[in-house]
């Protein structure tokens, strides 16, 4: 029969492989989300030649004066 001592080191012995396997899981799917879901959410972006940031398709012009965006 279990004494309350091996009884102790069981339950540790459990805790420590759930929490392992609990922790190898979540760095399992971190590694999935971690890589950029290119065709969920594809986005036009644009190069403005005058201030060269990338900016949405539809986003309004910046602040410069020779940049060509309208908006
Ligand atoms: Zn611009």
């Amino acid at each position: 029969m279990f004494g309350a001592r091996e009884l102790l080191v069981l339950l540790v012995v459990i805790a420590v492989v759930w929490a392992v396997s609990r922790w190898s899981d979540r760095l399992r799917n971190a590694g999935r989300e971690r890589r950029p879901p290119l065709d969920r959410h594809s986005v036009d972006l644009e190069e403005c030649p005058v201030c060269h940031t990338y900016v949405l398709h539809d986003a309004p012009r910046c602040r410069r004066r020779q940049c060509p965006r309208r908006g």
